[in-house]
């Protein structure tokens, strides 16, 4: 049985130690189009704030893990499927057959098409490569912009400001972290971070980039004129799904993926940021682009391309941020639902003490969670979100004091044991 995995990521990696593991004789195929060993795009904040070399962001420390493992590293980008012949080709022309084939190509970060976006001084924060040049540049006293106050752009943030930078961001929503926090926790977040020093422009985008006396000058939406030395893009990602032009592997916004990470195309399965998955709640396709998703996903994909039949419970949106030092977390339908669905929530707004908490439940269960200033116990939350446990009384307790939910989740839990 000859595996063939296209991108090398944790998804790409878990997938082929999972299938060595199941399937002692394989032959196993990673390939990547980065001049890396696997690494961790999670690692790069530390490796910006200096805390680790390059080196250490590598999935796999030892140098002969790989040829141990038997799992064959392949340097090169795939330019298409040939789904008919069963083969991959690289840009270089070069072919290679596979029985099955896992895409775990991941996303790559949306440049907003304005002007001045390629200038030397702009940067995207994706790869190791950009990470590199933002640490060149990035020194005590630069002027940077970041355009993005997202997921991403809050991870960052915290390695900026530790690298002693001026920071402006600028952010499209009316908040910060829009498309994952509440809007009184983005506020807060918001406000955090402008205690700390860092200038925050809201409701504003980036019209143009350019040059001036030096430097560069980035235009806003509000007229406004900001002048820095550096300007990093963290404004979104996008799956790579370019090269399955033609191979008949089904598309959307990411990959079209059944419980079993089996798209459209027989022997093609994919897995991770590429794909767009069931949503645990809906059970709609939902782009869900974090690491803990990834790696299940690859586990079922590899499950399966040994014969198994494993099946995803569909992916749980769970965000964790450290946002100069202020944790912030979110699970699930943190949004809540309508009443109308049998929605109802509770917010608990401790403004001064930057502690902030919302549950929120459909009928007796809790659907999502926000919280910042939770260090203790938020994998709780997580847990109610995820086990879907009817609360019986404790619904009412818990919209009279939120706190209780670790009380709330052990009790549950122990009920349904
Ligand atoms: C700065 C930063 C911080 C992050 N922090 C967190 C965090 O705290 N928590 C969290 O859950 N997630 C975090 N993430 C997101 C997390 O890194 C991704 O969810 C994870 O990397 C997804 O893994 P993947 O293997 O699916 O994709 P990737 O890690 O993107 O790997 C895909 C690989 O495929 C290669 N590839 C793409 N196209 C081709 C092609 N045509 N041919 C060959 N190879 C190709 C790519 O070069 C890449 O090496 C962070 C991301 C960044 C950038």
């Amino acid at each position: 049985m000859k595996h063939v995995i296209i991108g090398n990521g944790p998804t790409g990696l878990v997938a082929a130690e999972a299938l060595r593991r199941l399937q002692p004789d394989a032959e196993i195929a990673l390939i990547g189009d980065e001049a890396e060993p696997p690494y961790s795009r999670m690692a790069i904040p530390y490796f910006l704030i200096g805390k680790i070399a390059d080196s250490g962001t590598h999935l796999r420390k030892s140098h002969d893990h790989y040829a141990k493992e038997r799992i064959h590293l392949i340097e090169g980008k795939v330019v298409k499927v040939d789904a008919q012949a069963k083969q991959v080709e690289f840009a270089s022309g070069e072919r290679l057959p596979y029985d099955r084939l896992l895409i775990a190509t991941g996303s790559q970060p949306i440049r907003p098409k304005v002007a001045g976006m390629d200038l030397a001084n702009v940067h995207t924060c994706w790869t190791i490569e950009d990470a590199r040049a933002i640490a060149a540049k990035a020194k005590s006293g630069a002027r940077v912009l970041q355009i993005g106050a997202g997921f991403i752009g809050c991870i960052i943030m915290e390695a900026l400001a530790a690298r002693g930078v001026e920071l402006t961001v600028v952010e499209m929503g009316d908040r910060m972290v829009p498309r994952m926090m509440t809007a009184k926790a983005g506020n807060m977040i918001r406000q955090w971070v402008e205690s700390k020093g860092v200038a925050v422009h809201v409701k504003s985008g980036v019209t143009a980039i350019m040059q001036k006396d030096g430097a560069l000058m980035a235009k806003l939406t509000t007229g406004a004129e900001i002048a820095a030395d550096l300007v990093i893009c963290a404004a979104g990602i996008t799956p790579n799904t370019a090269f399955l032009a033609g191979s008949g592997v089904a598309v959307e916004r990411g990959i079209r993926v059944d419980a079993g990470m089996r798209t459209s195309v027989a022997d093609i399965y994919a897995a991770g940021d590429v794909t767009e998955a069931a949503d645990f709640h809906t059970g709609k396709p939902e782009l869900n682009a974090i690491q803990p998703n990834a790696v299940d996903q690859a586990r079922i994909a590899a499950h399966n391309m040994a014969g198994g039949e494993a099946a995803s419970g569909g992916s749980l949106a769970i965000n964790v941020l450290d946002t100069l030092g202020l944790i912030s977390t979110s699970f699930g339908q943190w949004q809540g639902v309508a009443r109308e669905q049998g929605g109802d929530g509770v917010e608990l707004i401790d403004d001064a003490n930057y502690r902030y908490l919302s549950l929120q439940f459909k009928d007796d269960v809790m659907i999502g969670a926000t919280s910042i200033g939770w260090t203790d116990h938020v994998g709780a939350l997580r847990g109610l979100v995820q086990t879907q446990a009817p609360l019986g009384d404790w619904k009412a307790r818990l919209l009279a004091d939120p706190t209780c939910f670790m009380a709330a989740y052990l009790a549950t839990a122990q009920k349904a044991a």
